[in-house]
């Protein structure tokens, strides 16, 4: 299977990683991850006691931090995603798998 690769200007191929999953199991919520991509891909959520996901965003109600227990980083739109890899370079907890797609 060939990868999907980009050839640079200087002529030199780049094979782009593009995100695949992150382990909320580790993420601690920080954001670091959020603010080095550029392309919206990432978004944070609350997880309950239940382990169900709740939208914290601008949408969220005020008072909406006590339907969850804590914050973790989701891949809300993954086509966005130009596999730069910054976020799994940011994050201090390893919580990214990135993998190359197929040409
Ligand atoms: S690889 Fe780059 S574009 Fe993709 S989610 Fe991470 S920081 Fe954003
Ligand atoms: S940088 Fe890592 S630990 Fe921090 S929010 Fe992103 S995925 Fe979670």
């Amino acid at each position: 299977m060939s990868e999907f690769s980009v050839t640079l200007p200087s002529g030199k191929v780049w094979v782009p990683k593009f995100v695949g999953e992150i382990d909320q199991d580790k993420c601690i919520g920080c954001g670091r991850c959020y603010k080095v991509c550029g392309r919206e891909v990432l978004e944070m959520v609350g997880v309950n006691e239940d382990g169900e996901m709740v939208r914290i965003g601008a949408d969220a109600d005020e008072d909406d931090d006590d339907e969850y227990d804590k914050k973790v980083m989701s891949i809300a739109n993954v086509d966005n995603c130009i596999g730069c890899e910054s976020c799994a370079k940011i994050c201090p907890k390893q919580c990214y798998t990135h993998v190359p797609v197929a040409a």
